[in-house]
């Protein structure tokens, strides 16, 4: 099934749910804008490349729309369209002032010089100026875009609008980043995994874990897990991956994270090298999906041991494995609850940037903390009184939220 179809299905059945009747259900199916441009682009050998660029603005009902930007092969316009959808939901499951968006560029940056990186991402902004703002839609990291992405997109669109520092996310901390913006997800993650152990009567050092992707979100999940005492016992990047029942070595590993060097040269006592389904049906308490989209197929579901799924990745899991698990009884705490810890220090540092102030990373954090634990509360409440999924109840909350806003603003 296509992303953004899977995405629709998770909205339809949790607004039959509600009876929030077809009129309002009809419009927070689609996107309220999708822009898709050219990126031309000169080479350093001085060849001309021409990539395609997307931002599409799901809502903005509840405020500006925001989400990240994406640099993949993979990134076509369905798939955007469902990360922009889920942009939306997320943003109203912790309750921030915003609507959805998502962008990316199909391309691949691991043979794209550092150069040429700059001049596609200032191309992109030339070409998208004017449908961004700092009051209108602001981007953000994601997969293979980082604070340095976010710099380049500051000043090119500073450059055309006058200087605003409001209009990007995720920028480095000596160009009006916010502390604690780039550990926020994962840290995130792991707060969330800690008030579903809560409830279960454990803590993270009573767990094991594994976690697919360790780029920005799988590394600092691994981090503040190991932190907390987990037992980290497989771990992936796109290279392959590492498995060791004792529990893997991390702090040596997050270099391997931060240097970016491949996981599949990793050798140590007692680490056997697996493949990537093989991670995913690892025996485990706590499996934290933080790579791409897709990877829970109905088979993979099948072959799943895990006690609960918290998905750090957006949209790991497809309808149909989503309801194996549910037949499995195996919760799946979903992405617009378990990753919005991104989102949530994004609008942090927004709200710096517009106020001109400074928070310290205490503050970042606490709040940070205050946030993710009272949606989950939220979240969790409504499991337990509904008897519906945990991507259900988050669907409700974040609906409910949305079709409030859409029509006390007025059709
Ligand atoms: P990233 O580019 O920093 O890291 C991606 C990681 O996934 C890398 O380690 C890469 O090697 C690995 N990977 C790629 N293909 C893989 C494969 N087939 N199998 C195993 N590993 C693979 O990206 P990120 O920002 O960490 O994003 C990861 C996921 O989290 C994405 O789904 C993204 O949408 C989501 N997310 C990110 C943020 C954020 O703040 N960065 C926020 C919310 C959600």
């Amino acid at each position: 099934m296509k992303a953004f179809e899977a995405t629709n299905r998770y909205i339809r059945q949790a607004s039959q749910i509600m009876g929030l009747g077809s009129r309002v259900e009809s419009l927070l199916l689609s996107p309220e804008a999708e822009h898709n441009v050219t990126v031309p682009v000169e080479l350093d050998n001085g060849e001309l490349a021409v990539f395609t660029g997307y931002r599409i603005q799901h809502n903005s009902a509840r405020g500006p729309m925001k989400g990240g930007l994406r640099y993949h092969p993979t990134v076509d316009a369905d798939d955007v369209r469902a990360l922009a959808s889920l942009m939306t939901w997320k943003t109203a499951v912790v309750n921030i002032p915003y609507g959805g968006a998502k962008g990316g560029i199909s391309c691949d940056p691991k043979n794209l010089s550092q150069g040429e990186l700059e001049r596609v991402t200032r191309k992109f902004i030339q070409r998208i100026s004017e449908a961004i703002g700092p009051q209108r839609d602001i981007p953000a990291p994601d997969v293979n875009t980082n604070a340095q992405v976010m710099a380049w997109i500051m000043d090119e669109y500073s450059r055309l609008h006058g200087f605003a520092p409001g209009v990007v996310t995720g920028k480095p901390l000596e160009l009006h980043g916010s502390e604690g913006r780039e550990a926020a997800t994962g840290r995130g993650v792991i707060y969330i995994t800690e008030e579903y152990l809560k409830d279960t009567g454990r803590t993270l050092a009573d767990v094991s874990v594994a976690v697919q992707g360790f780029g920005n979100v799988g590394s600092f999940a691994a981090r503040f897990a190991h932190e907390g005492g987990a037992r980290i016992v497989a771990l992936s990047d796109a290279s392959g991956a590492i498995r060791c029942a004792k529990g893997l070595d991390i702090p040596t590993l997050l270099n391997y994270g931060r240097t970016r060097t491949p996981l599949s040269t990793y050798q140590a006592e007692g680490v056997e090298h697996i493949s990537q389904e093989e991670l995913l049906t690892t025996e485990v308490d706590v499996l934290i999906p933080a790579a791409l989209g897709g990877v829970f197929t109905a088979e993979v579901a099948e072959e799943v041991r895990a006690g609960v799924i918290v998905e750090g990745a957006n949209a790991p899991t497809e309808p149909e494995a989503d309801e194996v698990f549910a037949r499995r009884g195996i919760p799946v705490i979903p992405d617009i609850l378990a990753n919005a810890g991104g989102v949530t220090v994004s609008y942090f540092e927004w709200a710096q940037n517009i106020q001109c102030l400074r928070w310290t990373e205490d503050e970042v954090n606490s709040r940070l903390k205050h946030i993710m634990t009272s949606s989950y509360a939220t979240i969790r409440n409504l499991v337990k009184s509904r008897n519906v999924s945990w991507r259900t109840a988050a669907f409700i909350v974040g609906l409910g939220r949305v079709a409030k806003a859409t029509v006390l603003r007025g059709i």
